[in-house]
């Protein structure tokens, strides 16, 4: 039957996103859906494309980000993740999120990552909705409400120790209010100095608003190195102890890694102990493309046999991209002295290794996110390469997996681990939220020396049926992003 649509696109080799094998089809879209998807002899666009050899992809999805403040300039600042195919951005990650919390003075680290207080004006997750939607970005965002945000509000900023009684329930009121006005889950950065300091017995009281209210719960773990096993078990056991009667809360473990030389290897742990422990509660874990890390500089954390990179400091930021052997040789003093008057500062450190990296990768659980820091001034490369980095090297080069594999992580494992409906899948119905990519050109260009250069191969990206990116265009932006809201919150009548 012959219509007409605001757009077809022809002849695409279609990856749905649900992980099944390749097929040709044409796709329609009108408005901000997909109207059809097959051999659409009838259709006529008001735009026509002719995709012979490409693949057509749901629109990525970065599992794992500190977008909070950069989905907040509008259509023109996230150009790092459109020009990689992202279309949605999970942020509020590491228990840091911008929202519900106000700050008269700089935060403590790891906060800062998100910038000093001029930032942290938003006194609830409504307030920081409606600046999403008056000025929107050109990506999705689900945030996730982070419970180092919440301890700076309900402990008045003395956060090195554990929260009182009182404290937990006010953290507690402001979680519930969270998860009411959109936020997707509850995260934690329980590796970090003052988020170490909160008992297990803390974030389990916390997290038990997830039962009523809806949501998941994510986190940085404790320990990613010689105590990773423990905090694993940790980790599942806030899930269950927090879901309680109805069943345990989704867990999703942050960027999952074994950190340190004497941890190498013990992937093949930590991944049979979540499977052992995942057959009876659900748990997902994000994972990015490198053997690097990067944060807050921890002058505390530092160890001779893992190189750093300084990624920006506030007293001398010339020294962004620098190695901090050299600075400190410079110097003439420790690297732990050259580090401590850096500070407040960033850092890569390359402290995992590859095997590991791929066996976590390719573990079905996984799901690709970025975890790139977009206010850094010499930024890991994550954050313009990650996925087109999983596409060219992993999938192409080294062949960790097929292209069908590799595109459901980022896509339709995504929207079903945290409950994302309509997204991260190529169907009639769906959001025209897509990706046109050359699957024998694409990769990343980013490097650790140049970590802002653009991918190659990502052709076209649409968000909500809209243009965001075209290869080879000067710019091609649209504020059309959506702030998704809180999709596990139980309907009430
Ligand atoms: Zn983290």
């Amino acid at each position: 039957m012959p219509f007409r649509c605001d757009l077809v696109i022809r002849n695409a080799t279609v990856i749905d996103g649900s992980g099944a094998p390749r097929f040709r089809a044409d796709v329609a879209v009108e408005g901000d859906r997909i109207l059809a998807l097959g051999a659409l002899e009838g259709a006529s666009g008001r735009e026509e494309l002719d995709a012979e050899g490409q693949v057509l992809a749901p629109g990525f999805i970065d599992a794992h980000t500190h977008d909070d403040r950069a989905v907040l300039c509008g259509p023109d600042c996230l150009h790092c993740k459109s020009s990689q195919g992202v279309t949605t951005v999970v942020v509020g990650n590491c228990g840091i999120s911008l929202a519900p919390t106000r700050l008269a003075n700089r935060p403590p680290p790891p906060l800062d990552l998100l910038g000093d207080e001029a930032w942290w004006r938003f006194g609830s997750f409504g307030e920081y909705a409606e600046a999403l939607a008056k000025n929107p970005p050109a990506v999705n965002s689900f945030a996730l409400c982070g419970h180092m945000s919440l301890r700076m509000e309900a402990m008045e900023g003395d956060v090195y120790r554990p929260a009182t009684d009182a404290e937990i329930a006010r953290m507690q009121n402001r979680l519930r209010e969270a998860l009411r006005q959109g936020a997707g889950g509850f995260s934690t950065g329980l590796y970090y100095p003052p988020n170490a300091q909160a008992p297990t017995e803390e974030v389990i009281a916390v997290a038990e608003v997830l039962r009523e209210e809806g949501g998941l719960y994510v986190t940085h773990m404790r320990d990613e190195g010689d105590h990773v096993l423990d905090s694993i078990r940790e980790t599942l056991r806030i899930g269950r102890e927090a879901g309680g009667e109805p069943g345990p809360v989704e867990v999703v473990i942050s960027h999952h890694k074994c950190t340190m030389s004497e941890n190498f290897g013990r992937s093949r742990e930590t991944l049979a102990l979540m499977d052992a422990l995942g057959q009876d509660q659900p748990v997902a874990f994000d994972v990015y493309p490198y053997p690097a890390g990067s944060t807050v500089l921890m002058p505390d954390k530092l160890r001779q046999d893992v190189k750093v990179q300084i990624t920006w400091s506030v007293p001398f930021p010339e020294m962004a991209g620098r190695d901090l052997d050299d600075i400190a040789r410079e110097w003439g003093m420790t690297r732990r002295a050259a580090a401590e008057r850096l500070l407040p500062a960033g850092a890569i450190t390359f402290s995992m290794d590859e095997a590991d990296v791929q066996r976590i990768m390719a573990h079905p659980r996984s799901m690709i996110g970025s975890d790139g820091i977009p206010h850094d001034a010499k930024p890991h490369p994550r954050l313009w390469g990650t996925f087109p980095r999983v596409l060219g090297r992993y999938v192409r080069e080294i062949g960790l997996f097929s292209l069908e594999t590799a595109i459901h992580k980022m896509t339709g494992r995504c929207a079903q681990v945290f409950g994302i409906p309509d997204r991260g899948v190529i169907r009639p119905g769906a959001f025209a939220d897509l990706v046109l990519l050359d699957p024998a050109r694409v990769r990343d260009r980013a490097t650790y020396a140049e970590p802002t250069a653009p991918s190659e191969g990502i052709l076209r990206v649409w968000c909500n049926g809209e243009t965001t990116y075209r290869e080879g265009a000067a710019h091609t932006t649209a504020g059309v992003g959506r702030f998704l809201g809180n999709p596990r919150r139980p309907q009430r009548a």
